[in-house]
């Protein structure tokens, strides 16, 4: 009998789930990833345990990685898109386009020869993914890379002793038909824009919390960009890119006072001598021990109801902070070592095109939802449907294979 093919689009936490849970039910998922690596946003998450546990979930995207890394339980594409989808009675034609650069995942061992050589010219074109348990653990950034910018052949190709990495004129190309596409494409952080209020990209000391983490990912430690150096005084504000109806961006994206919290008991647990204000407009209670955890920050930061308004360059890369201060009734200013921008979960820019070519709709905010008429043939999973967090989007995986699973079954 024929395969039943599922085009899984995006290989994120979501789209990695959604492909084991049709493996397991005997189907067969093919993970369609844009990018180099598999794992999305989620691989590059750090763990935020103090002396214990927190459930940020992180942990969770390290237990998939390792269970596909070492079962390969179904078929991965990386460096890969869909550029045309027709219809035709039961069945998807799609076509997928890999390259022109990339890595063969199937020769690669991940030795790291490719990346070495790179690192040695400094053309960055080599990226290393951020978890051990990550394979591919290497990939090809093609803008980023120096070599293929100044028309020379890259250094990574020669070094590869497996002959992995593939230089093409055009992008391979290849047809699949497949009976069912579950959509796990996924969002983007939200990038304070230019000239923005809180000084990003102009006080170096202002970072996201996205910063922060990968910070505390790859160094074990959140500290200060323009000096190296552990931050006494740290302010967190809330709710940037998210509730702000000045930037037509009116939803909570639910997610952010969970994490902020647990990075701030993080940092607490590590430094003690830290001193922590968290700005806030109201505290959103989402997800499993919220409220044990905010209670905590409550004894050991202190809690500011309000937004912030300026924020001005002092000496030694501090950064002036001011905001209406309830106890005093006035606005205030104090200083800090560092300022960390709680960022929101915005939609995929490609949203409205993805729409167009499957037949979905858009929400109010931006975010794919199933069309009503062809619901199950066409099921969108995780955050591509709306800001959810990690624990969120494996349930809601495992929920879109399930829906997909009955309706290939005819159920
Ligand atoms: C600053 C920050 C901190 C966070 N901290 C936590 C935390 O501590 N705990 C927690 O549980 N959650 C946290 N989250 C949320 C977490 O990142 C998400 O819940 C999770 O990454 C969503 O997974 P996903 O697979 O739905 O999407 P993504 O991780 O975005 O993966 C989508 C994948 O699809 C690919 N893709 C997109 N479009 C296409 C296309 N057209 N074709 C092919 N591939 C495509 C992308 O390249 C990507 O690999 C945090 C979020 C932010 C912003």
């Amino acid at each position: 009998m024929q395969k039943e093919v599922i085009i899984v689009i995006g290989g994120g936490i979501t789209g990695l789930t959604v492909a084991l849970e049709l493996a397991q039910l005997g189907k067969h998922p093919l993970v369609v990833e844009r990018g180099p690596l598999l794992g999305g946003r989620s691989a590059s998450l750090p763990c935020k345990a103090t002396d214990r546990c927190l459930k940020c979930n992180n942990c969770l995207v390290e237990d998939t990685l390792r269970q596909i890394k070492y079962d390969s339980p179904f078929e991965f594409m990386t460096h890969t898109t869909i550029s045309d989808i027709r219809r035709e009675a039961e069945s998807w034609y799609v076509t997928l386009e890999t390259g022109p650069f990339f890595i063969d995942w199937e020769k690669c061992t991940d030795c790291g020869a490719c990346y070495e050589a790179c690192a040695r010219l400094g053309a960055s074109g080599v990226v290393r993914g951020a978890s051990i348990n990550q394979h591919p653990f290497f990939g090809i950034d093609q803008k980023a890379c120096s070599c293929l910018q100044k028309g020379a052949d890259p250094a990574c190709v020669k070094e590869c002793p497996e002959g992995a990495i593939n230089i093409l004129t055009r992008p391979q190309t290849r047809q699949v038909k497949a009976h069912g596409i579950v959509v796990a494409t996924g969002y983007t952080p939200y990038v304070p824009p230019e000239k923005n209020r809180f000084g990003y990209g102009r006080l170096p000391n202002v970072i996201t919390t996205q910063e922060a983490d990968e910070m505390l990912r790859e160094s074990g430690a959140v500290t200060r960009p323009s000096d190296g150096r552990v931050p006494q005084r740290v302010a967190f504000v809330q709710c940037v890119g998210s509730r702000d109806r000045r930037i037509g961006r009116e939803y909570c994206s639910r997610i952010c006072c969970g994490y902020s919290l647990r990075l701030a008991l993080h940092m607490i647990h590590k430094y003690p001598d830290v001193d922590i204000t968290i700005f806030y407009m109201d505290i959103q209670n989402f997800g499993k021990d919220f409220e044990k955890y905010y209670s905590e920050v409550k004894d050991k930061a202190k809690l500011v109801r309000g937004l912030p308004g300026d924020f001005y360059a002092l000496d030694e890369g501090k950064i002036s902070v001011s905001y209406f201060s309830e106890e005093q009734q006035k606005n205030v200013a104090q200083p800090f070592d560092l300022v960390l921008l709680t960022i929101g979960l915005s939609p995929q820019e490609e949203n409205p095109d993805l729409a167009n070519m499957l037949g979905l709709g858009i929400n109010e905010d931006g975010f794919l939802r199933p069309s009503q008429a062809d619901a199950s043939a066409v099921v969108v999973a995780g955050t591509a449907r709306g800001p959810m967090d990690v624990a969120e989007c494996i349930c809601d995986a495992k929920s879109a294979a399930f829906k997909m699973a009955n309706f290939l079954e005819g159920s």
